[in-house]
Formats: C-alpha cells, structure tokens, sequence
C-alpha cells in the first residue's frame, strides 16, 4: 500500500467561563477569561502567519450576544441533568444578561474573528452549555435538548455543526450526534497511562511523560458503531497552571515535534488540543510555543511530508480508507450504518 503523509490535526476547545463554573473555578479563573479574548486573537494571528487551519469548538451559549430569563427560568428548552457534583440550577451562573455587561459567558464576537480568519477554520460543536454527556447525570433528554440548542443557534448564524467535542472529553449519548447530523467527534486519547483506573496515579503519570516529552501516539481516523468518525486526541498542549508551571515550554514544543515525525512515519494523524482561555496561564510563553511547532508544522507541509485538515477535511478526505478498514461507511459522508 501506498505511503500517506502524515497529518495534522488541531481543534480547539472554546468555552470561555462555560468549562469551569460547575468546579467552582469561576473566581479563581476570572482573570484568565479577562485575558482569553487577547489569546484568541494572537492564536488566530500565529495559524495565519503559518496558514495552519483549525478546528474551533464552541460552546454553543458562546453563539449568543444576550439571553435573558422566560417567566423566571433561564434556558427552559434545557432539560438539567443532575450531577453528583453540581446541585444548583445548572444556569444558575449564567449572567442572563448581555455580552456587554458578561463577556465572559457570550463570544459572538469571537466567532466572527474565527469566521473571518485566514485560512478557514472549521466552526465545530462544544455542547450547548458545557453539559457532561457521559456522565450517568445527562439523562438522553437532557443530552437531546443541549444538542438541539446547540444545532439551532449555529444555524442561527448559517453554521452547519458537523463534529462534536464532548465537555470534558466524556464520551456518551452518541446516537444522538448522528441524528443531529454529526459526523464525526474527537475520542479520548490514547495516552500510555490512559487505563490506568487509580486518577492519582495517572495524574503523576501525565506530569512525568510531560516532563520527559515522551512521544504522543499517533491515530487513525476511526469508525465507530454509530457510523460516526472518531480521531482521537493524542496530546493536550498543556497550560501553566499550578505545577504545569514547572514543565518548561520546551518540553511541550519536544512533545509536539515527535508527534508530527511519528505521524510522518507511520502515515496517520497527530491530534493535538487544548482550551484557548489555558494560554492565558502565560500568554507570552505559551504562544512563543505554539509557533516553534506551527513552524515545524509549515516547514514539513512545505517539504511534501505533512498535511494539515480541519476535522471535518479530515473525514471527507479519509474516508474511503475508513470504509475499506472498517467497512461500515458509505462513499463520502460515512453516516450510514449497516447494522
Ligand atoms: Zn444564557
Ligand atoms: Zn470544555
């Protein structure tokens, strides 16, 4: 068979204060949020200077510019779920007011700039209100009217949702995604440490292999039951967070390099990932960062090795192999499932 190049995949996890009110990090997190639009606009800077196209997700509340209560509730279509760790009124922090007075909760504004980019960036889904689907609290309502919201409001604005990236990376309700018109999601790593079941432990193990800049592995786009694409995530562009600080950014540049040689050799995807409010935690050192390896993206597309597709390219250009490895896909869109 014929050698593929290697491909470079990076989606991008945008939610704003969406991702992390429910841990009661709002407070703690208020002046990385402050700071997120200066990061998304310096992201979107660097992926134009070395015309590498992403993959946005977001939130879908981040589509909106206002919301305000209906006879005293907020987003009534939702259906709550209830989760062991959240007992509030799952809005109970949104502002339900306007992007002017809560910046942090709207990001119409945000879109625009990601819409208005060169090159074009795929406007991915990220949930509607950052519910966590795999969690035996999201009840198939509630999953249903989160994508539903989702679905309607980026049509509100001409969008057409084709991959999901579930909150958290918790992977659930996925009949669902098809029957909303999904094709394709991003499934969780395959880190090393990934089946460890003690949490404390592969923590420790997550910290080691980013000290070490151990080589991420490299994927396949995959096919699952539901007739959906999966490509896994192989490594998480880490934050300065807490002890995140004590791994030097050249460790996380090292890490991404040998992702992309690995993806070169073998002929697969190097997925990379993170949340665009995490550059935040050190803006000056992080971006430096990401463009050391958007330049060894650039360098190896321009010698003919590497490849970069949004996620959605990546479906419609892999799937014929996808079809012959798994053989449950049709031609181009890979929706129909034979079972
Ligand atoms: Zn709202
Ligand atoms: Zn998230």
């Amino acid at each position: 068979m014929q050698q593929e190049k290697g491909v470079f995949v990076l989606s991008l996890d945008t939610e704003l204060a969406w991702g992390s009110f429910d841990l009661e990090l709002y407070e703690k997190l208020k002046n990385d949020f402050e700071n997120t639009r200066y990061c998304i606009a310096r992201l979107i800077e660097l992926l134009c200077k070395y015309k590498i196209k992403a993959t946005f997700a977001l939130v879908g509340h981040l589509m909106l510019d206002r919301c305000s209560e209906k006879n005293g509730i907020r987003h009534k279509e939702i259906i709550r779920p209830k989760f062991s760790w959240y007992n509030k009124d799952w809005f109970s922090e949104d502002p339900s007011s306007s992007i002017q007075e809560a910046p942090h909760w709207y990001g119409t504004d945000i879109l625009m700039q990601i819409r208005e980019a060169q090159p074009k960036h795929e406007i991915a889904c990220h949930s509607f209100c950052h519910i966590i689907y795999g969690d035996p609290g999201c009840s198939e309502e509630c999953a249903e009217s989160d994508i539903a919201a989702a679905v309607e409001t980026a049509k509100i604005h001409g969008i057409n949702l084709t991959t999901f990236i579930f909150p958290r990376n918790s992977e659930g309700h996925k009949a669902l995604l098809k029957k909303y018109g999904f094709i394709a999601y991003r499934g969780n790593g395959n880190e090393w440490y990934s089946t460890f079941k003690n949490n404390k432990l592969k923590k420790i193990c997550h910290f080691v292999d980013e000290m070490l800049s151990i080589s991420p592995k490299t994927s396949k786009l995959q096919a699952d039951e539901y007739g959906l694409y999966n490509t896994t995530g192989n490594m998480l562009y880490l934050s300065r967070q807490g002890i995140r600080k004590i791994i030097p950014i050249s460790s996380r540049i090292r890490k991404a390099k040998k992702g992309i040689r690995r993806a070169i050799e073998r002929g697969e995807v190097f997925h990379m990932w993170f949340h665009p409010f995490n550059l935040a935690s050190d803006p000056e050192g992080l971006l430096k960062g990401l463009e050391k390896i958007f330049a060894y993206v650039r360098m190896k597309i321009d010698s003919g090795q590497l490849i970069n597709y949004t996620i959605n390219e990546l479906c419609e250009k892999q799937s014929g192999a996808v079809a012959v490895n798994v053989g449950i896909l049709n031609e181009n869109r890979g929706v129909t499932s034979q079972a």
